[in-house]
């Protein structure tokens, strides 16, 4: 399946939501899910390869590009931001939303870079009313390019997940982070049934979901399991996963916290896992590949990742150079799609 046919026939379609194919489970439990991540290393890719060869072409990339359109001056406290104003230094300076016209030159460069997916990030708690028209005239503005189209903006109800469907958009990103029991550990401001209710509103919408989480983040094993599995057993799963690597960003909460760094193969493992629980999903790498070397991302392929963020800077984190990408993807033989 590939993410082309869904965005083509999802955002306009009825609002009933759709069952998953009847052989895709929805009922992991953590339990399977930590004795997935604990088989041994060649048990566990081999696994996982045989679920991707099932549903995807192994030698092919999606490439989404990333845009800040609203950066810093965040009313939340992510641990991990540093877009948060609430952390002590006040995190990254604060700026106005982008115009339209701005967004379309970024856009129009993404899509002659190669890009398939354009994704607009904004520092919101939710989006307000005259942002939100703003949103959806960007969101027709890149469709009318001919790329698919998510945004990030926060919490939303179901008003606004319809009027985002109404203007096309195809794809919503927002992330569960972590497992219910850690989540607390991460963020106050708003809690793990805020985000699932979101999740919820944009799926009633008909709007594909973007939603996976971040390790490294000081979580246990249990943790990570909890996050798949959460994942994993949400009636429709999310079309794309994305899993980051946390980047410690100096003046987060995170920064300062004595937490290890994750074991590459331990993160690989967690790619399996995803691949393995939801077969059919976009599995991403996203923030910290800047951290991995080649050998430790060509293993994620392997393990199941089939989607990276193009260009040199996600939100606010800087991202491997374009240029490294592109001969990490010719030297492993892997082509992207919908270029
Ligand atoms: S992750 Fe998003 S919601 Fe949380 S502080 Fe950063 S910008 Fe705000």
């Amino acid at each position: 399946m590939s993410d082309g046919i869904i965005a083509a026939t999802m955002p306009h379609a009825t609002t009933t939501p759709v069952p998953p194919p009847p052989s895709i489970r929805t009922d992991w439990t953590r339990d399977e899910v930590a004795a997935l991540i604990a088989l041994p290393f060649p048990e566990l890719l081999f696994r996982a390869q045989a679920v991707h060869r099932e549903h995807f072409d192994p030698t092919e990339m999606q490439i989404s590009t990333l845009l800040s359109i609203k950066t810093g001056g965040c009313p939340e406290d992510c641990a991990y931001c540093p877009q948060s104003a609430l952390h002590e230094d006040g995190g990254v300076k604060a700026s106005r939303l982008m115009a339209v016209e701005t967004v379309m030159k970024e856009a129009r460069a993404a899509r002659d870079a190669g890009a398939a997916r354009f994704c607009m990030g904004a520092a919101w708690r939710s989006p307000k009313e005259h942002d939100l028209e703003t949103v959806c005239a960007m969101v027709e503005g890149v469709k009318s390019l001919g790329m698919e189209t998510c945004v990030t903006l926060g919490m939303l109800d179901n008003a606004q997940a319809h009027r985002l469907r109404d203007a096309g958009l195809d794809y919503y990103n927002h992330n569960i982070d972590t497992s219910p029991e850690y989540y607390g550990e991460i963020i106050s401001t708003r809690t793990y049934q805020d985000r699932l209710d979101t999740l919820s509103n944009v799926r009633d919408a008909g709007i594909n979901v973007c939603c996976g989480g971040i390790v490294g983040m000081g979580e246990d094993e249990n943790d990570r399991a909890g996050l798949i599995a959460t994942l994993a057993s949400m009636p429709r799963h999310p079309e794309s996963v994305p899993i980051n690597m946390l980047v410690r960003v100096e003046g987060t909460p995170l920064a300062a916290k004595d937490t290890d760094t994750v074991d590459p193969i331990e993160f690989v493992r967690i790619i399996a896992a995803a691949r393995i629980t939801m077969p059919t999903s976009r599995v991403r790498l996203a923030a910290g590949r800047e951290d991995m070397n080649d050998e430790a991302q060509t293993l994620c392929f392997l393990a199941g990742a089939n989607s990276i963020f193009y260009g040199e800077k996600l939100l606010t984190t800087p991202n491997p150079a374009a240029s490294r990408d592109m001969r990490l993807l010719q030297r492993l033989g892997m082509h992207t799609s919908g270029a």
